[in-house]
C-alpha cells in the first residue's frame, strides 16, 4: 500500500503551508465544511477509525458523547505527548506535516462543535514545537483557524501547550490537569472528559495519528478507510519499529499486517543472522510475544487474542542475546520513575518490583522471588486510578510467562548468564 499518512514527509518544505496546499492540503476541510457536523461525525463512525494512541477506542463514538452534550464551550485536545520508550510514530507527522494535523483538528472541531483546541506536545520535542508554532501562525493568516473559517462561520482557536517532561501526562485526564496548570495526575473516572473535561467542559482528546486520519476519511470516504485491513480495526497505521532489526524506523502499513512482514520485509530482519527471542508489539506497557507469534496480524483484535495489546504500535524486537530479566528490570525502572504517586499500589508496588528484579539481575535472587513478583503484580493490576500501573506489570508478567527459565538461571547461577553476550 502506498503511504498516505506519511506521504508528504519526504517532500522538501513539507512543513510549510505553501507545500501543503500544493499537495492538495485543506481540500478535505473545504469538503467537510460543505457537510453538516452530524454528517462528518457519521462518516468517521462508519469508517471504523479507532484511536491510535493506545486504547483503540472508536473515534466516532467518542466524538458522539461530546457532540450531544449541550454545555459550551467544547474543547478538542490533541495528545502529542508521545512518551513511551520505542514510540516515535507521531514525531514525523508533527515535524514534517503539521498542517495535516491542523486540518484534521479543524474538521474534527466542526464535527463535535468544539470552539477551542490545544495541541499538548511533549517537552522533549522542541523542534516540533517550532514547526507547529509556525504552522499555526500560517493557518491563522490564511483563514484556516480563528473566526469564520473559510467564510463558513466555523470558529476554532487552536493553541500549542508544551508539557514539562512527565510520561503520565500522556494519560488524557492527567493531560487535562496539566493544561489547567495543575500537577499532572490522572482523574478518577467517571465523569469522563467527553462531558467533564478541560475547565469542566465537554472535551475530546485524540492522538496525533488519529486526527491525521480524519482528512483522509473525508477525502476518500468512510468505505475506503473501512476496507483497509480487518473489519474490526481498519485503516492505515504507522508502526515504530526498533530494537534488533537492520532497518529500524516508521513504517506505514495496513492494520492487520503480520509482525513477520513488518520485521523482515520492512525492517530487514535481525542483524548478524541471530534468532528472534521476543517482540513487544505495542510499546513497553504491552506484554511480550515470541517467535511463535510472528504471523499474528498487527491489529487490536489479533494482538489481544495472542495475549498482548497493539497499544500505539511501537514494535520492539529483541534477539537471542537479550537478557529478559534485564529487559523487565529496565522497563520497571522507567514505570516506577514515571508513576505519579497518586495510588499506593502503583507508587509503592512498582518500587518493590524494581528492587526484587534488581537483586535477581545481580545474582542475589531467591527462587521464592518469582512468586513474589507475580503476587505483587497481582496486587497492582486493576487496583489503580489509571492504566500506567497495569502497563508497568506487563514486562514482569510477560517475561515470566515465556522466559521463567531465564529468571531461574540467574538465581541458580548467582549471575546473569547473558553478561558479556548482550548486544545492546
Ligand atoms: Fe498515578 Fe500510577 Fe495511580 Fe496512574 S496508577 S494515577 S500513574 S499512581
Amino acid at each position: 500500500m502506498e503511504p498516505l499518512l506519511l506521504k508528504r514527509i519526504q517532500i522538501p518544505g513539507s512543513e510549510t503551508l505553501a507545500v501543503y496546499l500544493r499537495e492538495g492540503g485543506y481540500q478535505a476541510l473545504r469538503k467537510a465544511l460543505e457537510m453538516a457536523p452530524d454528517q462528518v461525525l457519521e462518516e468517521v463512525k462508519r469508517s471504523g477509525l479507532r484511536g491510535r494512541g493506545g486504547a483503540g477506542f472508536p473515534t466516532g463514538m467518542k466524538w458522539g458523547f461530546t457532540s450531544k452534550d449541550p454545555k459550551r464551550p467544547k474543547y478538542l485536545l490533541c495528545n502529542a505527548d508521545e512518551g513511551e520508550p520505542g514510540t516515535f510514530k507521531d514525531r514525523p507527522l508533527l515535524e514534517k506535516d503539521p498542517h495535516a494535523l491542523i486540518e484534521g483538528m479543524v474538521i474534527s472541531a466542526h464535527a463535535i462543535g468544539a470552539e477551542y483546541g490545544y495541541i499538548y506536545l511533549r517537552a522533549e520535542y522542541p523542534y516540533a514545537s517550532q514547526v507547529l508554532e509556525r504552522a499555526l501562525a500560517e493557518a491563522y493568516e490564511q483563514g484556516f483557524l480563528g473566526g469564520n473559517i473559510l467564510g463558513k462561520g466555523l470558529h476554532f482557536d487552536l493553541h500549542l501547550h508544551m508539557g514539562a517532561g512527565a510520561y503520565i501526562c500522556g494519560e488524557e485526564t492527567a493531560l487535562i490537569e496539566s493544561i489547567e496548570g495543575k500537577r499532572g495526575e490522572p482523574r478518577i473516572k467517571p465523569p469522563f472528559p467527553a462531558n467533564v473535561g478541560v475547565f469542566g467542559m465537554p472535551t475530546v482528546v485524540n492522538n496525533v495519528e488519529t486526527l491525521v486520519c480524519v482528512p483522509l476519511i473525508i477525502e476518500r470516504g468512510a468505505d475506503w478507510f473501512a476496507a483497509v485491513g480487518p473489519k474490526e480495526s481498519p485503516g492505515p497505521k504507522i508502526f515504530s519499529l526498533s530494537g534488533h532489526v537492520v532497518r529500524p524506523g516508521n513504517y506505514e502499513l495496513p492494520m492487520g499486517t503480520p509482525i513477520r512482514a513488518l520485521m523482515y520485509d520492512c525492517g530487514g530482519g535481525i542483524p548478524q543472522g541471530r534468532r528472534l527471542k521476543a517482540v513487544i508489539p505495542g510499546g513497553p506497557s504491552t506484554p511480550v510475544l515470541t517467535e511463535a507469534h510472528l504471523d499474528v496480524g498487527l491489529d487490536f483484535g489479533s494482538i489481544q487474542a495472542a495475549g498482548s495489546m497493539l497499544g500505539c504500535g511501537a514494535v520492539i524486537v529483541m534477539d537471542e542475546t537479550t537478557c529478559m530479566v534485564r529487559v523487565a528490570h529496565r522497563l520497571l525502572k522507567f514505570f516506577h520513575h514515571e508513576s505519579c504517586g497518586k495510588c499506593t499500589p502503583c507508587r509503592e508496588g512498582t518500587g518493590w518490583l524494581e528492587q526484587v528484579l534488581d537483586r535477581i539481575e545481580e545474582g542475589r535472587g531467591r527462587m521464592e522471588d518469582l512468586d513474589l513478583l507475580l503476587d505483587v503484580s497481582d496486587n497492582i493490576r486493576g487496583k489503580t486510578v489509571c492504566a500506567l500501573a497495569d502497563g508497568a506489570v506487563s514486562p514482569v508478567t510477560g517475561t515470566l510467562k515465556y522466559f521463567r527459565e531465564e529468571y531461574e538461571a540467574h538465581i541458580r547461577g548467582g549471575r546473569c548468564p547473558f553478561r558479556g553476550k548482550v548486544s545492546g
